[in-house]
C-alpha cells in the first residue's frame, strides 16, 4: 500500500506548490479531459461493452456525452463562478467591501462504483479540477475494463503531478481512507458510505455521498398511458435496470393499472424486440452475484411475470421483467432492486401512493405521471426526495444546473454544474473596511449611555 501513500504525497506536494490553482491550469485539464473523451471513444466504448455489455450508442448518451457536456458548461461559466461574490456589508462595520471567494480545498478522493464505471469517475472529477484542487480517483474493481482504461488514459492527459489513479478492490480502498483528505467524493452503496463517513470523520474531511435508494413512480388516469410506459420502460431498462435513479417500482392508480401493464408489455417488446438476449442494444448484468442476486428476485414470493422473466447465467443476461400481484411485503420491494425488474403495484390513489412512499427511507428521485395540478403538488409537498420529476424519469441529471442528488438514506450533498465547484471548494468570507474613519470607536470600552444611543439608533 505504499503506492496508494505516495500518490497522495504526491498530489499534496503537487497542490502545495500551488500547481492548480491558477485559473489557465484548471482550464487547461478540463480542455485535456475532453480530448481524453473525444479521442479515444472507440476504446472507451470497447471498455464498457466488456464491463456491461452497453451499446456504443448507450456509452455515448449516458457516459461521455454528460461528462463532455458538463465540461463545455464548465469552462463556459467557470470565471463567473469564481468571481467574488459581493454581500452588502451590515451598518455594525460600515463603511466597509464584504465578498466571499471560492478556494480550493486541497487534495480531494473521488471513489466510484461500477454501474457508469466512467461517468462517475470523470463528472466529479470536472469539478474537483475547475475549483483548483489536486485529486485521487479510485474507480471501481467491479468495472474491471473501464478502470485500466482510465488508469493509463488520465496520466497521458491530466497533470500527473496532481492526477492520481489508485486501481483496486477493498483493500486499496480502505488504504486510502486511512490517508488525510480535504474531500471524499464517494458514489455507491450506504452500508460503503458509512465506512467512508466514519473514515472521513478521524480527519473531520467532509463527504458528498451519492447513494441510491427505491426510486418510485407514480402513474394516473389522466396521462397518456402509452408514452408513459415507454418513458418508464426507457427509464428503467437502460442499462439494465443498473441506474441510481432507475424507477424502482411503479405504483398505479387501480383504474388504469391494466392498461399501463398492457403498455409496458408492449414498449418492451417496441424498445426491445423478441429475441432481447441477443439484442445488442441491451445491455447486461455486471457479474454473477449480481445475476444471482437479481434472479433470486424473480421467485414467485414477489408476483407474477407478465413479460421477460428469462435470464441466462453465460451472457450475465436477464430480460427486462415486468411483475404484477407483487405483494408490499416481497423481498422486491424491501431492497433497492438495481437490475432489471419492475415490479408494478395497484393503489387506490395519490393518498396511497404517498404514504407508501413515505414509509420508505427517501429516495434519490420520485417521478410522477400525472397531468393533475393538485396531484403533483401533493406529491411536491408531501413527500422528500433528491428529485421529483413530472413525466422524465432519470434524465434529470441532464441538466447541468439542477444539484443531482439525494437526502437522507439516498445521499449526503449533491454537485453538477456550479454546485461541484462548490463541493470541491471553501467559500472564504472576507471584509475590507478603512482604517478612517474609525466607527469602531463607538463600541470601543470604556462604554458611555450617549454612544450605546446612537449605536442603538444604527443598528435599529
Ligand atoms: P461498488 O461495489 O463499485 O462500490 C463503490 C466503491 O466503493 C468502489 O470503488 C469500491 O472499491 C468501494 N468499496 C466497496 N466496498 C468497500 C469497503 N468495504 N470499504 C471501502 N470501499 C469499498 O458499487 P456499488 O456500491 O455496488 O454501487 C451501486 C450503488 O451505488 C447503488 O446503491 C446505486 O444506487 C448507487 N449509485 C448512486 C449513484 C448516484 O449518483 N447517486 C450513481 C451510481 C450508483
Amino acid at each position: 500500500m505504499d503506492l496508494v501513500k505516495q500518490h497522495v504525497t504526491r498530489a499534496r506536494e503537487a497542490f502545495d506548490e500551488g500547481i492548480t490553482k491558477p485559473r489557465t491550469w484548471r482550464l487547461e485539464q478540463l480542455r485535456a479531459l475532453d480530448a481524453l473523451l473525444r479521442e479515444n471513444e472507440n476504446l472507451i466504448a470497447h471498455a464498457l461493452k466488456e464491463d456491461l455489455g452497453k451499446h456504443p450508442t448507450e456509452t455515448f448518451l449516458t457516459e461521455t456525452s454528460l461528462v463532455r457536456a458538463e465540461i463545455k458548461h464548465t469552462i463556459k461559466h467557470l470565471k463567473r463562478w469564481l468571481a467574488p461574490s459581493y454581500v452588502k456589508p451590515s451598518l455594525a462595520v460600515a463603511p466597509a467591501t464584504a465578498y466571499t471567494v471560492l478556494e480550493p480545498l486541497g487534495v480531494v478522493l473521488i471513489i466510484a462504483p461500477w454501474n457508469y464505471p466512467l461517468q462517475l469517475v470523470l463528472a466529479p472529477l470536472v469539478g474537483a479540477l475547475a475549483a483548483g484542487n489536486a485529486a485521487v480517483i479510485k474507480p471501481s474493481e467491479l468495472a474491471p475494463e473501464t478502470s485500466r482504461l482510465l488508469a493509463s488514459l488520465i496520466p497521458a492527459y491530466l497533470d500527473e503531478r496532481a492526477v492520481k489513479v489508485v486501481e483496486g478492490g477493498v483493500p486499496e480502498t480502505t488504504a486510502l481512507l486511512e490517508q488525510k483528505f480535504d474531500h471524499i467524493f464517494y458514489t455507491g452503496n450506504a452500508r460503503v458510505a458509512r465506512i467512508v463517513m466514519a473514515a472521513a470523520a478521524r480527519n473531520l474531511t467532509p463527504v458528498t455521498l451519492e447513494l441510491g435508494g427505491k426510486s418510485p413512480v407514480y402513474v394516473d388516469g389522466s396521462v397518456d398511458v402509452k408514452v408513459t410506459a415507454q418513458r418508464i420502460v426507457w427509464g428503467k431498462f437502460i442499462n439494465a435496470g443498473q441506474t441510481c435513479v432507475a424507477p424502482d417500482y411503479v405504483l398505479v392508480s387501480q383504474d388504469v393499472e391494466a392498461e399501463l401493464v398492457e403498455q409496458l408489455i408492449a414498449a418492451v417488446q417496441d424498445l426491445y424486440g423478441h429475441d432481447i438476449e441477443h439484442n445488442t442494444h441491451y445491455g447486461r448484468l455486471i457479474n454473477d452475484a449480481h445475476f444471482d442476486r437479481i434472479v433470486g428476485l424473480m421467485g414467485p414470493e414477489n408476483g407474477r411475470i407478465v413479460v421477460g422473466g428469462e435470464h441466462n447465467k453465460t451472457h450475465k443476461y436477464v430480460g427486462p421483467t415486468v411483475l404484477v400481484d407483487v405483494p408490499h411485503t416481497a423481498p422486491l420491494m424491501s431492497e433497492e432492486i438495481f437490475g432489471p425488474l419492475l415490479p408494478v403495484l395497484p393503489v387506490a390513489d395519490e393518498d396511497e401512493a404517498i404514504s407508501i412512499i413515505t414509509s420508505k427511507e427517501k429516495p434519490l428521485s420520485l417521478y410522477v405521471f400525472s397531468e393533475q395540478k393538485h396531484v403533483r403538488k401533493k406529491f411536491l409537498q408531501d413527500t422528500s426526495s433528491g428529485a421529483v420529476t413530472f413525466g422524465l424519469p432519470i434524465a434529470h441529471l441532464a441538466i447541468p444546473d439542477l444539484p443531482f442528488g439525494g437526502v437522507g438514506e439516498s445521499g449526503v450533498g449533491a454537485y453538477h454544474g456550479k454546485r461541484s465547484i462548490e463541493v470541491f471548494s471553501h467559500e472564504k468570507a472576507v471584509v475590507s473596511k478603512p482604517l478612517s474613519p474609525d466607527t469602531l470607536a463607538l463600541v470601543y470600552p470604556p462604554f458611555h449611555p450617549k454612544k450605546l444611543g446612537i449605536v442603538r439608533k444604527l443598528l435599529g
